[in-house]
């Protein structure tokens, strides 16, 4: 555990934005702090050239993976699972819509943009094993920029053992974008997906709910008073786990080992982008069934609980409506109920019924009341 930063400033000068490190308050894991350097000069991106770009880029990275025949340096990646299936997700993240360079150090984007496409490989009840990564980038970006966006990729291929395969660069007019493919495999009898839950199947779900909302909450705060008052010293350290699951979230890889330790196969199984209620009931309806889910029994941290009294937000909304929690929602068997019920990791928060009982949250007051996907957006005013 290091010791990380405090507040990032999006700052502009000689035509170029920065993001600007400020104090160090936030405890992140897995990184060295990042110290910006005001006097250091930076490297334009049309000195490197696009192939110096990539050559630079890609050095560093390793092999690791017995399926990598072939990585990065032809006209394409060679890859051999064997007996096994091939499991592939992409996602792009795009500047402004996905992420704001205001409050999201570069180092960290990579990071999650990796994360995001390695927890849906392991919500299909996969390994991960490659990534590629394709990236378009204005000229607005120093070299040292793009350096910070791969450190980050590089910590998480790192610490999640995938090898990276390939890509593409190239440039964009305004913005940063990105996009990561994510490469997977698994014997055919363990992919889960999400059709299989069946009536009287139990509803779980992995760690707890709400924190990245409201760290993105907190970070937003925060920027609109640094924008009244850059001298004001803000106190992230009582939000420094929400802050962290808004900027550094983790892909459940621990979770799809640890089901496979207990001998666990799940019915159904998804992760948690856009809040738990629209995940519910995309498990619902693409296996065809109802569900109640119990609002006392949805696992929320208390600095979530704290913080959203703070905020005036109702805990329980936060969690159905939040998103990118980035944790596993499954459904079991019963009779797999003794294997999971000890674990901390996991909690049970619903149960399966037929379709026509529909989908519905069963609130402390013992009120069912239906289900309903608001996703992110609605909340995130
Ligand atoms: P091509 O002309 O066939 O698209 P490129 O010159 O774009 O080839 O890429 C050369 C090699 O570098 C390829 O293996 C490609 O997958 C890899 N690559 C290109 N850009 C990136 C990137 N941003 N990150 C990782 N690998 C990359
Ligand atoms: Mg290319």
């Amino acid at each position: 555990m290091l010791l990380f930063f405090l507040r990032v400033i999006n700052y502009k000068k000689n035509n170029y934005y920065y993001n600007k490190i400020e104090g160090t308050i936030i405890f992140l894991s897995n990184f060295a702090p990042m110290i910006e350097d005001k006097n250091t000069p930076k490297t334009s991106l049309s000195e490197l050239g696009e192939f110096g770009l990539i050559e630079h880029l890609t050095k560093n990275f390793e092999i690791n993976q017995k399926s990598t025949v072939r990585g990065i340096g032809d006209d394409a990646a060679v890859l051999d699972f064997r007996d096994e299936k091939c499991i592939v997700t992409t996602d792009l993240l795009v500047e402004g819509v996905h992420f704001d360079l205001a409050y999201m150090p570069l180092k960290h984007l990579g990071y999650k943009a990796v994360m995001v496409n390695l927890s849906d490989v392991y919500a299909m009840n996969a390994t991960a094993s490659q990534i590629t990564i394709s990236i378009a980038v204005s000229n607005r970006f120093p070299l040292e920029a793009i350096e910070e966006l791969y450190e980050g990729i590089y910590a998480a291929a790192k610490l999640y053992n995938i090898d990276v395969v390939g890509g593409d660069t190239t440039s964009s007019t305004k913005g940063l974008l990105i996009s990561v493919t994510a490469i997977g495999h698994a014997n055919e009898h363990v992919i889960v997906y999400r059709d299989g839950a069946k009536e009287n199947d139990l509803l779980v779900v992995s760690g707890d709910l709400g924190a990245a909302y409201l760290g993105l909450q907190v970070l937003n705060r925060e920027n609109e008073v640094f924008k009244v008052n850059p001298n004001a010293q803000p106190d992230l350290g009582p939000y420094s786990y929400l802050v962290e699951r808004q900027l550094k979230p983790e892909a459940r890889k621990d979770i799809k080992e640890l089901l496979a330790e207990l001998e666990v196969l799940p019915t159904s199984m998804i992760d948690i982008s856009d809040g738990l209620s629209s995940e519910v009931m995309h498990l619902c309806t693409q296996s065809n069934v109802g569900v109640n889910l119990y609002e006392e029994k949805i696992p929320i941290d208390p600095v979530v609980i704290s913080t959203c009294e703070e905020f005036n937000l109702n805990s329980t909304t936060v969690a159905l409506n939040g998103g990118e929690d980035y944790e596993l929602l499954f459904t079991i068997k019963q009779e797999d109920f003794p294997k999971i019920k000890a674990n901390p990791n996991l909690t049970v928060i619903g149960h399966m019924l037929d379709k026509k009982s529909g989908m519905a949250l069963v609130t402390r007051a013992n009120e069912r009341i239906q289900l309903k996907a608001q996703g992110w957006n609605p909340i995130k005013e």
